[in-house]
């Protein structure tokens, strides 16, 4: 399939011919917190479409509601997080929204979802999206949006994770991560779920083609 043949919502940036560097295969979420990457990346895996193995990122901020060590995150110490930094265990790794919480993604993720023969998908943000291209220039970035940000802000809001002060914040966060929406490959916009789902699917699937034809 062409990526010319993706439907008006999803917008290529560029070609993405090949599995890249070593046939990693590396797709990268990023959007707005609260604008449904989870939700996307766990209907994205009960589908099995496309081998997906989910790179379980590190960080240091503590785990909300039913969040699980070494499901949602590795919840890890601040010493032990710089620790293996230092040591060059991550892929990238920044301190996210100001608020000297740490995350990153482990090599060894990338390297668990290889050897499952699956496309490693990191849902990171932007800083760490483009520490990833410029280590690995094919992997497949996309962009997930909501259609406005007043939807945003309810959809926020609604999750009922956070308080107002981190509401806030992530609110400033994602004005200046949509600036950066044009450094990435595609963008989705999930105003509805299925569709955004099936749009990744076909980004993903697109690009499979590609490398193997
Ligand atoms: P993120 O991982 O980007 O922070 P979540 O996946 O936690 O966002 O989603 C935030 C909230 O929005 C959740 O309550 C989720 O159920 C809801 N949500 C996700 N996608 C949609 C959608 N297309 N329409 C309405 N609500 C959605
Ligand atoms: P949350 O705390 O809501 O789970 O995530 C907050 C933000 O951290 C989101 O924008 C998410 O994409 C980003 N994030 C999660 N894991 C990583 C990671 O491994 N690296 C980077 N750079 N950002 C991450």
């Amino acid at each position: 399939m062409s990526e010319l043949t993706l439907s008006a919502t999803s917008s290529p940036r560029s070609s993405g011919r090949s599995a890249g560097a070593k046939g990693l295969r590396i797709v990268v979420l990023s959007g707005p917190s609260g604008t449904g990457k989870s939700t996307i990346v766990n209907r994205l895996a009960a589908q099995n479409e496309v081998k997906l193995v989910k790179a379980i990122s590190a960080t240091t901020r503590a785990p909300r509601n039913q969040e699980r060590q070494g499901v949602d995150y590795y919840f890890l110490s601040k010493e032990e997080f710089l620790r293996r930094r230092d040591a060059q265990e991550f892929v990238e790794c920044f301190e996210v929204h100001g608020s000297e919480k740490w995350y990153g993604t482990l090599k060894s993720e990338v390297q668990r979802a290889h050897d499952c023969g699956g496309w490693a998908m990191l849902e990171i943000d932007v800083q760490g999206a483009m520490q990833v291209v410029a280590l690995y220039p094919e992997a497949v970035t996309i962009f997930i949006r909501t259609t406005s940000e007043v939807e945003f802000e309810q959809r926020l809001r609604a999750r009922g994770t956070e308080s107002e002060e981190v509401i806030q914040r992530r609110l400033q966060t994602a004005r200046r991560e949509l600036e950066m929406v044009d450094r990435y490959r595609y963008q989705v916009i999930n105003d509805d779920l299925d569709r955004a789902t099936s749009e990744i699917v076909q980004i993903l699937k697109g690009v499979e083609g590609n490398s193997n034809a």
